[in-house]
Order: C-alpha cells, then structure tokens, then sequence
C-alpha cells in the first residue's frame, strides 16, 4: 500500500509543478485583467433563416492579455471553472451584455442576447439567484435575454439543474442546450427540460456539405426539434452552402463566420442594427 503511494507521488515531478505554477500564473494575471476591464464581450450575430432577418446575437468573452494578445475562452474557462471563479466572470459577462442589448433595444426592439452560462452554475443556487435579478432589472422584455447551457450541465446535476433551469424559465429567461450531439442525451430527454431551443453543435454543421452522415443528423435532429416544439439554432455555418442546405431543412436560426465573426457592440450596432433594413 504504501508503495503504490509512492507511486503515485512519483508523477509529481517538476514539469507538473511547473505546470501547476503556470496556471496559478495566469489566473493571478487574470485576476488584474478582469480589475483593469481587460476582458472583452464580443457579439456574433444570430440570423433568423426563415423571416431573413436579425435575431439577435450571442455574447462571447474574450481576454486581451497586455503581452499575449487575445486569449481564447477555451484557454481561461476550464481555468476559472476549476478555481471556482467561473461564477466572476458571467457576471461580468452577463452584466455587459444586458447593458448593451437595452442599447440595441432602442435602435431595435424585440432582439434576443444569449449568455453562455458554465455546467457548474446550475447548481449554485445563489448564483442562480443573482443572474435572474440581474435580468430582471434590465430593460429588456421576457424571451429577449437566452441564457445557453451545456447538456453536460444537465446530466452532471439532474436535480440541481432542473431545478435551476425551472426559475430560470420561470423569470423569464430563454434556456438553450449548447453543443447538442455531443453528449450522451436523447432529444426526448432534452424535451422534458423547460426548455425552449436546441443549439446544434458545429461539428456536424462545418462539414455537413460533404459528410453525407453529418448531413441526415441534422436534417433528422431539425426535424424532431420541431416535432417536440423546440426552436433549433446552427451553429458553424462557413459557407453558402450550408446555409442553403439549412434553410432547405427548416432550420430557424444560423450563426456562423458566413453570416459574421464575433464582433464588438459597436460594430455590432453600426453594421447589423443601422444599415440592415428591417
Ligand atoms: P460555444 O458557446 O459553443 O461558442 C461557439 C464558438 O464557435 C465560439 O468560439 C465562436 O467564436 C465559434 N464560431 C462561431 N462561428 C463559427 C464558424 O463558423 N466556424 C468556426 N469554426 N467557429 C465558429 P469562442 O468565442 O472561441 O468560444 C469558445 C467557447 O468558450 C464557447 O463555445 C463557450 O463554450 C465558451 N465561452 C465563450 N464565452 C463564454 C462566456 O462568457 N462564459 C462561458 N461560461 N463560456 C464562454
Ligand atoms: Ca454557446
Ligand atoms: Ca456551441
Ligand atoms: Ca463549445
């Protein structure tokens, strides 16, 4: 017994230290960024195929390192989320994009805004609390603010997280499951969630012009999203192509570099809200 400790003692060598020491780093780095306003939302459009027009957008953190350029959010969630600081950042995340859909809402009532909301979020009650206090102080209407979880997050916490997920529709908030097809749940499963959307993941999306099986589950997941009553959002449309082949299916809403990149609120405003006829 006390070998096999030993053993495992043995993977604690210097690279894991150094490891370790690097992320303590960075979180500490990121800790003054988040002080100094050094982390930015951007926003990617979300175009509605069906009426040809604006949906809304989705809001996408991005960290603007002083020596290292814009880190990606795949780089310093998992990193917050392990520290159990996850929930710092959707605050600021979600503080943000209330204050600038209620801008765009003037210019364009009725625009939806989605808040990517972490997997472990859903079980603290007192976060849960927060986010739907501040969603019911901003000016903006019931269905207009979405907030966008993992199925993982579903299936970790069962119970925490319908829970969670019932005062979040309850308040008024739109949920959609993320990253859909990735899991291990069935649509029927989903179905029995408040809630309202299903994002496909762009994995089936990026190639589903040339990969004929990526091709039927989309078509498929398209149409048994409608059958259950649930609006069914794209993710990863990079071309004409998809889009077409999209539209084709019913699809009701896309996102993707095709339509736009992630862009600031003020592009945001300038390209999609000013010049984009109603
Ligand atoms: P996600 O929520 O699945 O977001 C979609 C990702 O795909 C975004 O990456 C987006 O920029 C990218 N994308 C959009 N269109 C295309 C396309 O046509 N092709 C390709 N290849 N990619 C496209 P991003 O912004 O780097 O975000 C990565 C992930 O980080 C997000 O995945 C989300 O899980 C997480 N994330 C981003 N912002 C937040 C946040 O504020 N809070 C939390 N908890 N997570 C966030
Ligand atoms: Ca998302
Ligand atoms: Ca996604
Ligand atoms: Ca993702």
């Amino acid at each position: 017994q006390a070998f096999a400790a030993g053993q495992k003692w043995a993977w604690h060598n210097e690279e894991v230290d150094q490891a370790i020491g690097q992320k303590h780093n960075l979180l500490m780095e990121l800790d003054r960024s988040i002080e100094d306003g050094k982390l930015v939302v951007v926003y990617q459009p979300k175009w509605d195929l069906s009426a040809q027009a604006l949906d809304g957008a989705e809001a996408l953190v991005r960290w603007s390192h002083p020596d290292r350029g814009l880190i990606s959010p795949e780089i310093f969630i998992p990193l917050l989320e392990q520290a159990g600081r996850i929930d710092q950042l959707t605050y600021l995340v979600l503080r943000r994009a209330l204050n600038d859909l209620g801008a765009w809402d003037k210019r364009r009532p009725g625009l939806t805004c989605s808040v990517n909301i972490s997997a472990k979020l859903l079980s603290d009650s007192s976060f849960v609390d927060q986010a739907i206090a501040m969603v019911k102080a901003a000016a903006v209407s019931n269905g207009q603010v979405v907030f966008e979880v993992t199925e993982t997050a579903t299936l970790a916490d069962p119970d925490a997280s319908l829970l969670a997920l019932r005062q979040i529709r309850k308040a008024g908030i739109g949920i959609s499951i993320d990253d859909y097809g990735t899991g291990q749940s069935t649509i029927s499963y989903l179905q029995r969630l408040p809630i309202g959307e299903i994002k496909l993941d762009k994995s089936f999306v990026q190639s589903m012009v040339t990969d004929k099986s990526n091709q039927v589950i989309v078509k498929s997941t398209i149409a048994m999203a409608h059958e259950l009553g649930l609006k069914i959002v794209a993710e990863g449309i990079e071309d004409q192509q998809t889009m077409d082949l999209l539209m084709q299916y019913g699809c009701d809403i896309g996102q993707g570099w095709h339509i736009s990149k992630p862009v600031s609120s003020e592009i945001f405003t300038a390209v999609w809200l000013d010049s984009v006829a109603e």
